[in-house]
């Protein structure tokens, strides 16, 4: 039997041979090197490494943000390459649950109508529906109740909180965290890492980046970074 027939599913995500070139002047940077990366359903891989080591750059391919000068991706058994724009920003928004360093709320919207978002995009035109839907994520992070303040009536730490409720609420395959702990005390890091890490025990796989090897403790394999390739890999057995 071969390894494929013995797995009990496919990999989320394949990416084999991945190398991107940014224009620099009459020349080119090479930022990712042949990269090859496999990410199973229900992993918290955590990609590590200094800043320009291409980690964001990778990050924009693997959530179609950006796409690769040549090599392969695939995405829950969809080839990268041979999907249209639409296409890709459908998946996108259905599949995949962004967080980022800065949170990105909208400041103008309250907490719930920042959380209703993606389900507007999503064309959920029933007010009252995306309403309780917010509310049962918003609750699942701790925050029942903020559900009418503004973003900016906020902590840092609150509003990380709304972008994850706001990752969630498509019920995305992947979560996909770039620095989510980068802009908050460690406290408050501890509090965000260990509600990625209950989203994680209950399923969800996540892909976060981060340059603060204390975090390595939360994530289930970790790989490491460098001038466009992968070092190292560690395995961790609390996966
Ligand atoms: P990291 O996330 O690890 O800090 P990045 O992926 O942001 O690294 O950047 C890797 C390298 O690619 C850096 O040298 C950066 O300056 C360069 N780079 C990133 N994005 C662009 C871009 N859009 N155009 C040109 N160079 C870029």
């Amino acid at each position: 039997m071969t390894d494929k027939q013995l797995s009990t599913s496919t990999p989320l995500i394949e990416l084999k041979g991945i190398n991107k070139y940014f224009k620099m002047g009459q020349g080119e940077l090479h930022v990712l090197k042949d990269l090859d990366l496999t990410i199973h359903r229900g992993e918290f891989l955590m990609i590590m490494g200094k800043s320009g080591s291409g980690k964001t750059t990778l990050m924009n391919i693997i959530g179609f943000l950006d796409q690769s000068n040549n090599g392969e991706y695939i995405f829950d058994e969809q080839d990268a390459s041979k999907l249209t724009e639409n296409q890709k920003s459908e998946l996108r928004n259905k599949y995949i649950g962004f967080i980022f360093q800065q949170f990105f709320l909208i400041q103008s919207l309250n907490v719930s109508q920042n959380v209703e978002l993606p389900m507007v995009y999503e064309g959920l035109k029933k007010e009252a529906r995306r309403r309780e839907i917010a509310h049962d994520y918003l609750s699942l992070v701790g925050l029942e109740g903020k559900e009418h303040s503004k973003a900016t009536e906020l902590s840092g730490g609150q509003q990380q909180r709304v972008a994850i409720a706001r990752a969630l609420v498509n019920e995305p395959l992947l979560i996909m965290a770039d620095e989510p702990t980068g802009a908050l005390d460690s406290e408050t890091s501890s509090d965000i890492m260990n509600i990625l890490a209950k989203l994680n025990d209950e399923g969800k796989t996540i892909v976060m980046v981060t340059h603060d090897p204390d975090m390595r403790k939360y994530a289930t394999r970790v790989v490491y970074m460098k001038d466009g390739v992968f070092l190292e890999e560690e395995e961790f057995l609390n996966g």
